[in-house]
């Protein structure tokens, strides 16, 4: 694989420099070593994109599915053929497990291949008449130029799932990732080149955050901003939002709640539970955060889920059998450690971890902790933590149990566990979340729909749900009498 993008902006059909020159330094989380310089652009470099894109909707909207789907196919397989280049740039900028960038990078392509066939069934509807002399029917269209502006956390899964679908729709896209993974946006980008994506088709802005997304919000040419990350930004694209009514797709902060019943093996529930709160290092949007224990098993998970977090490997991402690698900065390292020294003058009680790791002299690094003695006011349960700490609560029953997950703000994900049916239904049922989980860890994947109730968004990306999003539905009644 031949590496064209320099570190620019893909805009247009070419990669080129932000038009005020300005440049960032990408730092490795693992090493804080400077890695290179990126071109870093404003809202100049926004306009441009957007007149590509405007440009380029007049012929991609009119093009087939069927010509589409074959575009990202071939962006899936390039993907799929260059996976261990790309797999090691994404460990350097995020830091995250090699094994868990392999797997990723191939969630990614598997979404670009997903999106291609689905593209194809955006099938309308033909609605039975009431009138004896109309006919009506619903048919889909492209919605337009998308704004698709995504987090860091999964540098490729969180672009691919919505660049796969508004491709797939016949939108066209101004992209602006995250300015700390842009490895991985080029790496997309250079997969749909090579694919044969027409110039200006997705435009890859790179660029400063604010003056970037106000450029967008601004625009008016632009029908829809998609947006993956803080609930924070959703707000302030919201409140954009009302003034200039871009429509938009909202998938942000989570605090998931996990209700472990005292029917399960708990020392199976606490070993598994061990590698899922700590996967990319709990900087997951549906990372299992709040535990809720039944009080009857509560001490006995709370000493085997110990043991299991103080066997975590902490280290780079590159180092063979390492589970948990650095966070991405050093602003969000601190952001956990503030919230763990709060709980603490709130009475709570570290168990294990919550250090720097000794054995790492740089790096933002933290040893994963788990911790107990705590109750719904704790700083632990109010926000979302986005990284490696693992809070314990306890639960008298179900009812008890469903009050204490439903009470935050948030509602993207939920999981709960127990051998009882009716359990199983009750609380499935109970819990005031966009995607629940029962008896598992990982309840999303391409074809399904992955979206929050309250604080935590709105709309949905991935499965069909995520292609309609960037489709307009148009009613079309036809007179005959
Ligand atoms: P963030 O909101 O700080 O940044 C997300 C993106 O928005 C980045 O590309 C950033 O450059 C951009 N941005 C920042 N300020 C902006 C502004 N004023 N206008 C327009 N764009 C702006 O979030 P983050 O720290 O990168 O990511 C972590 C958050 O993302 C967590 O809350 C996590 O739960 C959430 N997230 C949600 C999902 C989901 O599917 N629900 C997936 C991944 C991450």
């Amino acid at each position: 694989m031949q590496a064209s993008h320099q570190n620019k902006q893909f805009i247009n059909g070419t990669w080129i420099t932000a038009v005020d020159g300005g440049e960032l330094p990408l730092v490795n989380p693992a090493t804080e070593e400077i890695l290179g310089h990126i071109s870093f652009g404003n809202e100049k470099d926004a306009a441009l994109a957007i007149d590509a894109a405007e440009a380029a909707f007049k012929t991609w909207s009119k093009t087939t599915p069927y010509y589409r789907a074959e575009i990202l196919k071939k962006a899936a397989n390039y993907l799929r053929d260059n996976l261990e280049t790309i797999a090691h740039d994404m460990v350097l900028e995020s830091g995250k497990p090699l094994l868990e960038a392999r797997g990723e990078w191939t969630v990614a392509a598997n979404l670009f291949e997903w999106y291609a066939e689905e593209g194809k069934r955006a099938y309308g509807r033909v609605i039975p008449t009431s009138r004896i002399d109309k006919r009506s029917s619903v048919i889909l269209q492209p919605m337009g130029i998308i704004g698709i502006i995504t987090a860091w956390n999964f540098p490729a899964y969180n672009p691919a799932r919505a660049w796969a679908a508004a491709l797939a729709a016949g939108c066209t896209v101004v992209a602006k990732p995250s300015e700390n993974t842009p490895l991985s946006a080029y790496h997309l980008m250079e997969a749909l080149i090579h694919a044969g994506l027409p110039p200006g088709v997705l435009n890859l802005l790179i660029a400063d955050a604010a003056p970037g997304g106000e450029a967008m919000l601004n625009d008016k040419r632009l029908k829809k901003i998609s947006f993956t990350g803080s609930a924070r930004v959703g707000k302030i694209l919201m409140d954009g939002a009302s003034r200039t009514h871009t429509k938009l797709s909202l998938e942000l902060g989570g605090n998931a709640p996990v209700v472990i019943f005292d029917d399960v093996d708990v020392d199976a529930i606490a070993k598994a539970a061990s590698i899922a709160r700590f996967r990319n290092n709990g900087q997951v949007c549906v990372a299992p955060q709040r535990f809720y224990v039944h009080k009857n098993i509560y001490d006995q998970f709370a000493e085997r889920l110990s043991g299991y977090v103080s066997q975590l490997k902490v280290g780079s991402g590159f180092e063979e059998g390492v589970n948990v690698g650095p966070l991405i900065t050093a602003r969000q390292r601190d952001s956990v450690f503030d919230l763990l020294t709060k709980s603490k003058t709130e009475r709570a009680e570290v168990l294990t971890g919550g250090n720097r790791p000794e054995h790492l002299e740089k790096g933002y690094f933290m040893q994963p902790a788990v911790v107990g003695n705590l109750d719904q006011s704790s700083s632990l349960a109010r926000n979302e933590i986005f990284g490696p700490v693992l809070p314990l609560f306890s639960f008298d029953d179900l009812d008890d149990a469903l009050a204490k997950a439903n009470d935050t703000e948030y509602g993207l994900a939920a999981y709960a566990f127990t051998d009882n049916l009716k359990t199983a239904i009750k609380v499935s049922e109970g819990l005031e979340f966009g995607i629940v989980g029962i008896n598992e860890w990982a309840p999303h994947g391409t074809e399904l729909p992955f979206g929050g109730w309250k604080y935590s968004g709105q709309g949905h990306e991935s499965g069909s749900e995520g292609l309609y999003e960037y489709m307009e539905k148009k009613l079309i009644s036809i007179g005959i009498g």
